[in-house]
């Protein structure tokens, strides 16, 4: 082989059709580090390669007279060295070049490793971002929940449990409220009403505290019937019950107050009849809760002192 062609950059032989080997380059025995030149393509090549050589190197000889960048592995002290294999038919024999594609075999190997990564992370990534959004799903839902949760316990805490009239607790902070509205505005004055049951006493010892129980729950519908918001009614004691309403002229709240007593009076009862006392007073400027109750209070107890069944106001 001319010497320029020995120290060629590449791998060359000449190959008969029987795929013998008649010559080799010495470039190619050091790629495949000996000095004898292998006498069969496959001695050279690996025995995957060699199946693929068989299926596709002769037919494309056959029909295309040359073979362009066959990729192939030859053995090299039993290891597996990727190469690319170029072939042209010449005068009835086959002039075969082999160039080394170590460097881009492992590029291409790190790169297909690379594309693999990327795809499964993407893959954990979708099936992560599913998850959160599952997961912010559920927090919303959550959060819906106990906002519901909360504005039901916030009426259960604002309520009285026996008649699910308001409890002493909110009526002493809606009675806050309208003092500080009413001392803004002269015309959003309002009235304390207190009532209390005539002689209940006689009502549990004569019929036991259940049917006492009932009584104050038909008290409370009653009631309820007849003072529509935005009054509002509310049990702050054993018996006693208090409405804030939110009148500005002091004789319609009597008035009010008084239809309130007649209607009680002449209600039909299911359980069984009674009357309530009350104590009306009105609102003025500098009045505290204290001061209002106290005024209410005082006048209560005069209905009772005068024979109960009526309205007295202070
Ligand atoms: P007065 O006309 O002077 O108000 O007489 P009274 O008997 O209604 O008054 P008093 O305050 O002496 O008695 C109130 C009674 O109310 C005493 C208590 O047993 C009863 N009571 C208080 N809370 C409840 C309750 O939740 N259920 C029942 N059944 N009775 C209650
Ligand atoms: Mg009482
Ligand atoms: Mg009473």
């Amino acid at each position: 082989m001319d010497e320029q062609l020995n120290a060629a950059p590449c791998g060359y032989f000449i190959m008969q059709h029987d795929w013998k080997i008649i010559d080799m380059n010495q470039t190619l025995k050091d790629m495949m580090k000996t000095e004898q030149s292998p006498s069969h393509i496959h001695d050279v090549l690996t025995v995957p390669s060699r199946i693929y050589f068989q299926t596709y190197f002769p037919p494309a000889i056959a029909v295309h007279k040359k073979v362009r960048e066959m990729y192939l592995n030859v053995k090299v002290d039993g290891r597996s060295v990727p190469v690319l294999l170029n072939a042209n038919e010449r005068n009835g024999l086959l002039e075969c070049v082999i160039v080394q594609i170590k460097a881009r075999d492992e590029y291409e190997n790190q790169l297909m490793t690379a594309k693999k990564n990327a795809e499964r992370i993407q893959k954990e990534t979708d099936v992560t971002y599913t998850k959160l959004l599952g997961i912010l799903r559920e927090v919303e839902e959550k959060q819906q929940q106990l906002l519901e949760l909360n504005s039901v316990l916030e009426k259960l805490a604002a309520r009285d449990e026996l008649t699910g009239l308001h409890n002493r607790r909110i009526f002493q902070i809606e009675l806050a409220a309208a003092i500080e509205n009413a001392e803004e505005n002269d015309d959003q004055s309002f009235s304390l009403l207190l009532l209390d049951i005539d002689h209940f006493k006689h009502v549990n010892d004569t019929y036991g505290h259940a049917t006492g129980d009932l009584v104050l729950k038909e008290l409370a519908r009653k009631m309820e019937s007849a003072v529509l918001p935005p009054h509002t009614i509310a049990r702050i004691g054993g018996e006693e019950f208090a409405i804030l309403l939110q009148e500005p002229i002091p004789e319609k709240a009597i008035e009010k107050a008084e239809d309130l007593r007649k209607f009680l009076v002449s209600a039909k009862w299911e359980i069984l009849p009674i009357t309530v006392s009350m104590g009306i007073t009105h609102f003025q400027q500098g009045d505290t809760r204290n001061s209002l109750y106290i005024r209410a209070d005082d006048a209560l107890y005069a209905s009772k002192r005068n024979g109960r069944n009526q309205l007295t106001c202070n």
